[in-house]
């Protein structure tokens, strides 16, 4: 017998997983999403010319220090070994990032060692920030001045569309700075790339009998009756129509072309001057390096404001955002029945493994919640 009926809407990872769950439970699970593939944002197809894998919406590294979410994605797909290797042009050369040693003796044309490299770029910071509040404090008390022109200041000004004077040190924090040769961008123990791409190991996840997927239906609020609950993995002002205004997002746009061979010898080239208009160049066969393609498929990413029309990629929060987001979160906790989760529901930048962590646990405290008589809450994790 049936435990009842539930929906995720939207069948990206936090719908996928979720979904999943409640299938196992018992649960009739109908998924719904408005485009016509199933993974949301990570969604990967084969390019039909050439054969490479592409990240349609723009390049994805697994990596988790979170053993239950590496399992998890090991359950449903072959993980191959892949570490995140970003260069950078600026001034006319190509450096490494994150910034690390290499990176600190090519720009100033020395050979330090770490203890030297460390002493030399205390020396060219700011040490009279000592609370960094915004990113271009954060960037001058750390790596300093000349560091900071080359790599972030252009580069921070293109993906955001406003001077690093206005944006919170966080989003610098979560750049490391080593002062040895390690150039791995990600610190986390568990890293690499599912074999045959996001997609796949997304289906894998809803391949369930009482899983029913249904693309290319955008889901309408007035259908929430029909089900026990609804996990709503939208954007958050969408639900309500965007009735109090747009939650600010920046969107991406991509240009692709395509080259025969090697185009830039790396999955991803960020480009550090605020006159080049892109923000970074990725070639995508260099993601599935066990691969071999004679053609290459490359986007050009350019950032921009998010308009009505276009898709959200990263959640702006600023103080105005927030400020709405209180207002929506407010309005969501008097939805019965309806929970909002992922990185659209809750309006945060959410790196995979947190979408897929906070997803076990909302399927968890939902099954727990039907077995104590407990009412479901509209937010598993606070979003403000
Ligand atoms: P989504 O993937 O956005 O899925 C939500 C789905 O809901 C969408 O498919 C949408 O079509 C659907 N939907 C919305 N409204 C409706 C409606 N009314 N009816 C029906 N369907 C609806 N993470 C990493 O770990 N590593 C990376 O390298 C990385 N790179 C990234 C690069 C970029 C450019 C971006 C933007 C994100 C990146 N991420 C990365 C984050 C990753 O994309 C997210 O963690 C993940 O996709 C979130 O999954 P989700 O299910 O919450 O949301
Ligand atoms: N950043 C930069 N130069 C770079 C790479 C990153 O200035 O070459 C800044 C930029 O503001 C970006 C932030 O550092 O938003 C965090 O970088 P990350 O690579 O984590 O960006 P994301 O994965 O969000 O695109």
């Amino acid at each position: 017998m049936s435990a009842g009926r539930v929906v995720m809407v939207g069948a990206g990872l936090s719908g996928a997983v979720i979904g999943r769950m409640l299938a196992e439970a018992g649960w009739q699970v109908s998924v719904v999403d408005v485009r016509d593939h199933v993974a949301g944002n990570c969604h990967t197809e084969r390019d039909a010319d050439t054969g490479v894998m592409v990240h349609v919406y723009g390049p994805h590294i697994f990596h988790t220090d979170d053993e239950e979410v590496w399992d998890y994605v090991n359950r449903f797909a072959t993980f191959l070994p892949y570490k995140n290797r970003v260069k950078t042009t600026s001034g006319g050369a190509v450096y490494s990032l994150p910034v690390n040693l290499h990176t600190i003796n090519q720009f100033y044309g020395k050979t330090m060692r770490p203890d030297e490299a460390k002493m030399f770029l205390e020396e060219q910071a700011d040490t009279s920030i000592t609370d960094p509040q915004t990113f271009e404090d954060q960037a001058l008390r750390f790596v300093g001045k000349d560091l900071y022109e080359a790599f972030f200041k252009g580069y921070t000004q293109k993906q955001w569309g406003v001077s690093p004077t206005e944006l919170p040190a966080s989003i610098l924090k979560r750049l490391p700075v080593r002062f040895n040769y390690d150039d791995n961008y990600f610190f986390h123990r568990f890293q690499g790339m599912p074999e045959h791409g996001y997609t796949d190991m997304v289906a894998a996840i809803l391949d369930h009998e009482n899983i029913t997927v249904t693309l290319n239906t955008r889901f309408d609020r007035a259908e929430v009756g029909d089900y026990d609950h609804v996990f709503y993995a939208g954007p958050i002002d969408g639900w309500f129509d965007y009735e109090l205004g747009r939650l600010g997002y920046r969107t991406l746009h991509f240009e692709k072309f395509t080259f025969t061979g090697d185009w830039q010898g790396c999955a991803v080239m960020n480009y550090g001057e605020v006159d080049v208009p892109f923000t970074r160049i990725t070639e995508h066969k260099h993601f599935a390096p066990w691969e071999t393609h004679s053609g290459s498929v490359l986007y050009r990413e350019f950032s921009r404001e998010c308009g009505p029309d276009d898709i959200p990629y990263y959640p702006i929060r600023q103080v105005n955002e927030r400020a709405l987001l209180g207002e929506y979160v407010e309005k969501a906790k008097e939805e019965p029945g309806v929970t909002f989760v992922g990185r659209l529901g809750t309006y945060r930048y959410l790196d995979m493994d947190v979408t897929i962590r906070e997803a076990l646990d909302c399927g968890r405290r939902f099954l727990a919640a039907r077995e104590t008589g407990h009412a479901m809450p509209a937010f598993v994790v606070n979003p403000l």
